[in-house]
This record gives C-alpha cells, structure tokens and sequence, in this order.
C-alpha cells in the first residue's frame, strides 16, 4: 500500500459554499453538530440494512453507536460511528463535490450573495451538511473505512479550496471526523465544542431523537467523604440522548422546536416545517406516521430524480428513504416517517413494490396532506400562501396523475388572474364572481403574465370585462387537457375554439352584421387557406379580437404549441397540429386587405407576401417566432423601405 498523499481542489461551487462557511457569521454555528451526527446516524441506518440484506458482509452490528471525544487541551472535539463508511471514492465524490449542486439558481445566489445577512441567509434555505464543520474548525480531519472493505482513507482540509486524501491501513471501521476547533471560540463559552455542558445541552436539543446512542466520556466528581478527604474523579461513559421516537408520542408531548430538529434531520433541511402533521392508525393496518410540509421547495424539486421524502420503518427500525410506494409523486415535497408494525415489510424492495398495505397508508396520507392543505387554506391564508407558491407546481401534478382527489386539488388549487397582480383566485372565488351571462372559466396559458396580458387572445375577455386565470407553470399546459370543468362550469382556453361572449340579445343585434362579413370576406378566406395551407388548417373570422389583426388558435382539443415543444423537449414525438387563423374584420390591415385582393392582378405576389407576414405576426403577438425568421425579416425590412422612400 503506498501511503501517497494526493492533494486535490474541490470542485468549483464546492469551494465557493466552503469559503461561505470559514468566514460565516452564520448565527446558528451550533448547527454543525447536529449534521454530523445525522450523517453518522445515516450511516449507522445504512449499515444496518445492509448486513441484513447481505449476508457476507462480516461485520459486527451489536453495538452500533455514536461517540463524541472532547481533547480539551488540544481543542479538538471528534465524532465518531461504526456505520457503513466510505470509500475513497466515496470521500471524493461526497465530500469533495457538492453532491446537492449542478442547479443554476443554487450557483447563481452563490455568485451574488456577496453581502454577509445575504449568505447567512443562503446557508439557512440550502443546508450545507459536511460543510458546516468549517463554521467551528479550521481545519477538518476524516478517517474512514468502509465495511467490508480493508484499507481506510485519510482526509484533511483546511477549507482553504483543497484537501489531502491518502490510504491509510489501518482503521476502525465506520467514521470518525475531527474538528481542530478555532482558536477565538475558546473564550466564548457560548461556543466552546469542548465543553461537556455545551455537548450535552446541543444533543439534547438538536439530535435528542436520534436512534442510535450518543455517548461521550464525562467526567464523574464524587465529593469527599468525610473532611479532609480527598475529591474523587472517575470517568464513565454516558449516553447523551433519550432515542425515543417522536412519532410515537402524541402532538402535545413533544415541542415544536423538537419536531424542527427531527424535520432538519430527517428532510436533510435547513428551513423550518410550516405543518406538522401526526397520524396514528389502528385495526388491521397499524402505522403511525409523523409528516412535514416544509416552507421551502428544494432546488432540485423539479429533477427527475428528485427522491421522495417519506421514510419507511419498521417497528422504530429504519428501513428505507426510498419508498415510492409510500407518497404520491406530487407530493414529493412532504418528508417525515412512517412506522408501521407489520414485519413483512422489513423484507426486499420487491416485496415493497406491490404491497397492499403501503397502497392502503399511501392513500390515506394523501387523503391526510390534502385536507391539511386545504386547513391551513382556510385558517391560515399566509402559510397556505406560502405553500402554494413553493409547491402549487408539484402539486397540480396531481391533477393529472390522482384522479380520485382531482376534485380536493382543484379546490386547494389558486391561481393568479387578470382581476390582480399580486392575488392568487381559487376556482370556487372566481366563479363566485363570474358576471351573469358567463358560463365558462376561462384561462390563458404562457409563459409569464406580462406576456400573456398583451396576448391578442385576451383582448375580447378584457373588452368583455371578464376574468382570466393566467397560468404560467410548464405543468399548466398539461393538467388542463385533462381537467374539463369545475363545479359544473367548463375551462375554456381563451386560445381554443370558438368564441361567443355575446348574449342573446346581442347575438340578435350583430346578426345581420355576422353575415354580411361571411359574405364579403367569403373569397378572401377561401384565397388565404390555400395560400397559408402549409402553415394553417383554417382561415376564419374572429369575434374575440378587438385591437388586433390576426391571432391563432387551437382546436378545442388540440395540442397547444407550447405542450408540443414540452413533449419534443422529453424526446416525444407529437404530430405537428395545424392551428386556425383568426382575422379581426374590423382592423384596417384586414378590410384593406380585402379590397385589394378584390381588385388583384393576376400575378400578385406581394398579396401572397401580405398573406405570410399576417400569419407571421400572429406568431410574434403571443411571443412565438415566425418559421423562417430571416425571411421575415427581409419581407419586413421590404415593406419598410417603401414606407421611408
Ligand atoms: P447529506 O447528508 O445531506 O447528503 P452531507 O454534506 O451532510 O449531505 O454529507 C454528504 C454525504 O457524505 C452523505 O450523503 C454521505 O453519503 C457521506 N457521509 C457524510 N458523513 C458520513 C458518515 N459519517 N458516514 C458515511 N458517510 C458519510
Ligand atoms: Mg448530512
């Protein structure tokens, strides 16, 4: 074996949070404890497992623990655990990389939170785990040696950009990470990690819940005997923590600052739960289960890979954090724990994949979550708020996947609307307010409310007075191919199908107008459909524009644009849906256009150019590009040196 020592650099992002952390005045330094001991109570879970899963590994499982060791002279403070270790590859990766990275907007906010209260605020929402060590320490040592295996390896950073790793022969298996404290937290006892007060007090408060025992040697002071005699001090071992599982205690045994501390540990978060929800089911299918909704979306809530967040054990024994099965998808944004009693669980994933109980607890926390959301929704508008804008993307998801609760996640649902910039409606709010004469809710969907407000589409809702919900999520352009109606009333997309805001009375009135424009504009719409076929399937009248020209639309139960390029984005492929053209027989471009294709030569090709710069506009009102944008542009530019000679 060589003892090499290889120096390395982190990885770039790595290196900017490590920096963050040295020069931290984060408020709560206290922290990093609690994350490591969370990781090595992982690591204690992890190796459990798998000695049960595989029967080779050769290890010894009857006292798995966590152990705190306080050098007060050399000011150090160690955690250890006899878990399952890491590799050297392991450290590399998970240590030397930031395994959470690779988002643009974790990057982004690193690169411009140059203000301390800005970075204090970034280590809060993002979590950092290992990292946090460096808040306390100057210099951080991890020795590890991965079950099974028999070389150990070496680690040690300054934090400085780069670190050692080197294999080392010999080794406690698990891990054990050393923190050469800083040398101005000495005096402060607030923040002095070698004192075994301060210990006690922070594994009571922040990991007290933790199934693994905490021990740390303390020193035991025995009083004289009789006087004269002599102080004895002995040391023992003690464990510092009560183990007891939070979820099996009723809501008012445990502090809200308890249920925090297990919410940080179990999500891997930083931020504080905005509910609480704890469940307890007897009869044949006995579980408990103590769940969270957290108050901020993790970056990664959108990958594809983003895991789901409910952890499964069995008899207080932790069996897995990876059980689809548990939690529908949409609500991958929930953590917290399921216990159940039944022992077949304990066995192989497979047996997980089709198990009736977990379909059964699986229906029921939904069922639960929902009508949690729909509590907090009416009791308390702020925290309601807050969980719709941090998870109301996800959870519309459901609207698509969960058609038993389509109904309770149309009614939790809000959405923002023509009638405010800053209101969200409920569906139930709005059709509460749909004028007489309306029967359809009506909605656009883009990509942003500024876009969709200058939409042509919207204009005869906006002369009309009416309400439109602005949906600008990427899920909205799915959920509402399924969704039809609510409450009865139908959802109509302002740029589907046909338009009639008229009443009947109205109706009555324009008639006669209706069908002298059918008459006029007759040969020209016949001439525009061929010369556009390409492009679209129909050319027609509208009567939902007021201002512009022209405008496209999309068959009732067509694919929108917009759902086409998210399919091709996920490499499906989706037949390219012709759309209608729409023309306003009011607008001066139209009525000229009339005329002049009435009195037309027989070879008019700047007609034909007329034709394709209509559609093409169309395209630009709702922020799409014309086809051929180089083309345009030259038929454009064509136009233009006319007007300016
Ligand atoms: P997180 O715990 O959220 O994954 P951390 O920064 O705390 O992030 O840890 C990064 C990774 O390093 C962990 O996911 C784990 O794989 C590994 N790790 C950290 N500490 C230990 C340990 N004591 N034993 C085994 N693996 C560990
Ligand atoms: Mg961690």
């Amino acid at each position: 074996m060589t003892a090499h020592v290889e120096q390395r650099e982190f990885q770039a992002e790595a290196r900017q949070l490590l920096d963050l952390m040295v020069h931290s005045v984060y408020s709560d330094k206290d922290s990093f404890l609690r994350e490591l001991i969370s990781n090595a109570s992982d690591a204690l879970d992890k190796l459990r497992l798998e000695s049960l899963r595989n029967k080779e590994l050769d290890v010894d499982t009857s006292d798995l623990h966590i152990e705190l060791e306080v050098n007060r002279d050399g000011r150090t403070l160690a955690v250890r655990d006899n878990g399952i270790g890491m590799t050297r590859e392991d450290v590399v990766d998970l240590i030397g990389t930031l395994a959470k990275s690779g988002t643009a907007e974790l990057r982004q906010r690193l690169r411009d939170a140059k203000q301390a209260s800005e970075s204090d605020e970034l280590i809060g929402q993002f979590g950092v785990g290992f990292y946090s060590t460096f808040m306390v320490a100057d210099r951080v040592e991890l020795l590890t040696r991965k079950a099974g295996e028999s070389e150990a390896t070496r680690w040690v950073s300054t934090g400085d950009g780069t670190y050692t790793v080197e294999s080392v022969d010999d080794a406690p298996q698990g891990t054990s990470v050393t923190l050469h404290l800083k040398p101005e937290d000495a005096e402060d006892e607030l923040h002095d990690y070698t004192s075994e007060w301060k210990l006690r007090e922070l594994v009571k408060k922040y990991s007290d819940f933790i199934a693994w025992p905490i021990r740390m040697q303390v020193e035991r002071r025995t009083p004289p005997a009789d006087e004269g005699g002599e102080e004895t001090v002995s040391v023992e071992t003690q464990t510092l923590n009560s183990m007891k599982a939070l979820w099996a205690k009723s809501k008012d045994e445990v502090s809200e600052d308890e249920y925090k501390e297990f919410y940080k540990h179990i999500a891997h978060a930083w931020d504080d739960p905005l509910e609480v929800i704890s469940m307890k089911a007897e009869g044949t299918f006995e579980y408990q289960a103590l769940l969270f909704i957290p108050s901020h979306a993790p970056f990664d809530l959108f990958t594809r890979d983003a895991g789901t967040g409910v952890h499964l054990y069995v008899k207080r024994v932790f069996v897995t954090d990876d059980c689809d099965q548990l939690i529908p998808r949409y609500l991958r944004f929930v953590k917290g724990v399921v216990d159940a009693e039944d022992v077949s669980l304990n066995v192989s994933r497979e047996i997980l994949q089709q198990n009736r109980q977990l379909t059964a607890i699986r229906r029921r926390l939904t069922k639960k979550v929902l009508s949690t959301i729909k509590t907090l929704q009416s009791e308390r508008p702020q925290d309601y708020r807050t969980l719709w804008t941090q998870f109301g993307a996800a959870l519309k998801e459901g609207l698509m996947s969960d058609v038993d609760n389509q109904d309770t996640l149309l009614r939790i649902a809000s959405f923002a609307s023509t009638r405010g910039e800053d209101e969200l409606t409920t569906l139930a709010d709005y059709v509460q307010r749909m004028p007489e004469g309306q029967t359809q809710i009506f909605y656009a969907t883009g990509q942003s409310r500024e876009q969709l407000l200058k939409s042509p589409h919207l204009e005869a809702f906006k002369a009309k007075g009416y309400e439109v919900l602005l949906l600008t999520d990427p899920v909205d352009e799915v959920w509402t191919g399924s969704v039809t109606e609510f409450d009865g009333k139908p959802l109509q997309s302002v740029a589907k199908g046909e338009v009639d805001l008229d009443t009947e009375a109205e109706k009555a009135e324009h008639e006669a107008e209706r069908e002298e424009q059918q008459k006029d504009f007759a040969d020209l719409l016949t001439w525009l459909k061929e010369t556009l076929t390409e492009h679209v399937k129909d050319v027609r009248l509208s009567t939902r524009l007021t201002e512009s020209p022209a405008c496209l639309i999309t068959d009732n139960f067509g694919i929108t644009p917009a759902l086409a390029r998210m399919y091709r984005a996920s490499g499906q492929v989706v037949p390219v849906g012709k759309r209608i053209l729409e023309l306003n027989p009011k607008h001066p471009l139209i009525t000229g256009l009339q005329q002049a294709y009435a009195q037309r030569a027989d070879d008019d090709s700047a007609l034909d150019e007329t034709a394709e710069l209509i559609y093409g506009t169309a395209l630009l009102a709702e922020g799409d590009v014309p086809e051929d944008p180089a083309r345009f542009a030259s038929l454009i530019a064509d136009r233009l040196a006319r007007t300016v000679q």
